[in-house]
């Protein structure tokens, strides 16, 4: 008699788990058939994005088609890693030669509030040459001789202050960022940053149309809808 219950219980036991596991695949098997046809559009369209700047030819007829090319190329990648689709690059304008590369590396491998396309270029830039201060000219560790800064889409505010700051004269973006953008806002820096920035040369890259919308798509494929409907907790 005893016997028999102890079996009971055990097979209770055993059925509850059986419950538990069938449960637990049941609900993976749910949540990839939810998940999967978004996965599939996203490398589908990445793939796509990817066919495109593969394909694409060099115009020479826009001078700044080669740096354009390339920071799309370096916005893919971000996409790859998992960050935000903005690519940049330095360029010695003397030589047209690249001399550092940087993309948006905001989440990859973790999160880094800083790392946007232009401040991770700075960073990799300044920690190569390591400028030393000179207390008789503070100017001297903010020569940036004949360096441009090629970017794929507008520099925010926290990326053009930094720009400003690093002393490099020239910035070309590939899109304009309406929304986010800082170089249509100059007039809004502070008087310091203004004065500080007046010095500066800051246009839309000489390039095709074909990058320009590549580099939209690419900047797209970030959603920033994590900003979106914010309220204070005071709702003033
Ligand atoms: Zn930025």
């Amino acid at each position: 008699m005893e016997c028999d219950f102890y079996h009971e219980a055990q097979e209770g036991q055993e059925g509850k788990k059986e419950f538990i596991t069938t449960c637990f695949f049941g609900v993976i098997i749910i949540f990839l058939f939810c998940c999967s046809p978004a996965y599939a559009d996203r490398a589908e369209r990445l793939a796509a994005l990817e066919k495109r700047i593969t394909a694409y030819t060099i115009n020479k007829e826009y001078k700044d088609d080669t740096y354009a090319l390339v920071v799309v190329k370096s916005a893919l990648e971000s996409i790859r890693e998992g960050s935000g689709g903005i690519g940049a690059c330095l360029v010695d304008s003397t030589t047209g030669e690249i001399v550092e590369y940087g993309r948006n590396r905001q989440h990859s491998p973790y999160f880094r509030s800083d790392l946007h396309a232009e401040m991770d270029l700075l960073n990799k830039y300044e920690d190569r040459v390591k400028k030393m201060n000179d207390p008789e000219d503070f100017n001297k560790t903010r020569e940036c001789k004949n360096l441009v800064l090629v970017t794929s889409v507008e520099p925010c505010p926290m990326c053009l202050t930094r720009i400003i700051n690093s002393g490099i004269k020239t910035v070309l973006y590939v899109v304009e960022d309406k929304e986010g953008g800082m170089v249509i806002r100059l007039d809004n820096l502070p008087p310091f940053w203004k004065e500080f920035a007046a010095d500066r040369e800051f246009r839309a890259a000489d390039c095709s149309a074909e990058l320009r919308q590549i580099a939209i798509d690419l900047f797209n494929f970030s959603s920033r809808g994590f900003a979106k409907n914010r309220v204070k907790k005071d709702g003033k």
